[in-house]
């Protein structure tokens, strides 16, 4: 299954033994499953064709799955193959057995900084890899972030990357980790993943997104204006809110680059070079 050769294969539902439910999404259901021949476990998740068609979501899942199979990294989650029926479609995906980070932070409510510092690492190393790619993947928030486990941060759901060389003009994503430029509907390119480890980082950190208002609109407008400020409280370092403070700039091409933010003091001072939380 983790091999190359076999993810050119065809699979069917046969090859599976299915067990209990991970979870479930918009468009389908999650699966424990284990590959019958290899004992192999991966998370199977199926989507229904019907559900697909009636929301003309058909090009953006081929598009996920086309580029979910073509990433190999490890704060990356693989899809290793997929296979269909007359009514479903099935996704074999890499089990994470740390289930969603949204869940592990409402549980705690904020992360220390060594927790956020290693989780902000591994998003950069994977974002700087998705550049390369030409992969900006757009939707960067925690419900789309999956821990494996040893705490291994692996960035899921692809539905609204896109694959390109040039600037983009559609707006998508999710209202709090909006950049400034999707607000505004202006062209936006790999910069929007950058605004989004700031968002991501002080959310960690504070147990809340920094443009949160009781209405979309509200937030809306903090994001266009960068209303940004910092709640009093003992637990946050000055050099964290530098960080937050150098990728929360509205002029993109201002924000800190991927490879700055791995310079940074306090992602050196505190990250976890294995990218595990905790050891
Ligand atoms: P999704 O349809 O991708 O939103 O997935 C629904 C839920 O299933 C998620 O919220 C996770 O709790 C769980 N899940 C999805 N993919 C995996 C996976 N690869 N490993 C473990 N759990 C998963």
């Amino acid at each position: 299954m983790a091999n190359d050769s076999s993810a050119k294969r065809e699979w069917s539902i046969n090859d599976f033994e299915i067990g209990y439910r991970l979870g479930k999404g918009k468009f389908g259901r999650v699966y424990l499953a284990r590959e019958a021949k290899s004992k192999y476990i991966v998370a199977l998740k199926v989507i229904f064709k019907e559900q697909i068609e009636k929301y003309q979501m058909q090009h953006q899942l081929k598009r996920e799955m086309t580029i979910q199979t073509s990433l190999r990294h490890p704060y990356v989650l693989r899809l290793y193959g997929w296979f269909h029926d007359a009514e479903r479609i099935f996704l074999i995906l890499e089990y994470a057995h740390g289930g969603e980070l949204y869940k592990v932070l409402r549980k705690s409510g904020r992360f220390s900084e060594p927790q956020a510092a290693t989780y902000i690492a591994s998003l950069t190393h994977a974002l700087a890899y998705c550049h390369e790619k030409n992969v900006i993947h757009r939707d960067i928030k925690p419900e789309n972030l999956l821990l494996d486990h040893e705490g291994r941060l692996k960035i899921a759901d692809f539905g609204w990357s896109v694959q390109s060389k040039s600037k983009r003009h559609t707006m998508c994503g999710t209202l709090d980790y909006l950049a400034p430029e999707m607000v505004e509907n202006k062209a936006h390119d790999y910069a929007v993943d950058t605004w989004t480890l700031g968002v991501l980082c002080y959310e960690f950190l504070y147990g809340a997104p920094p443009f949160e208002a009781d209405s979309q609109a509200d937030t809306l407008k903090r994001i266009a204006k960068v209303d940004l400020s910092f709640p009093s409280t003992p637990y946050v370092s000055a050099e964290a809110k530098a960080l937050i403070t150098q990728l929360l700039v509205k002029d993109s091409a201002k924000r800190l680059q991927l490879e700055q933010i791995l310079k940074h003091p306090w992602i050196v001072l505190n990250a976890d070079p294995d990218g595990t939380f905790p050891k």
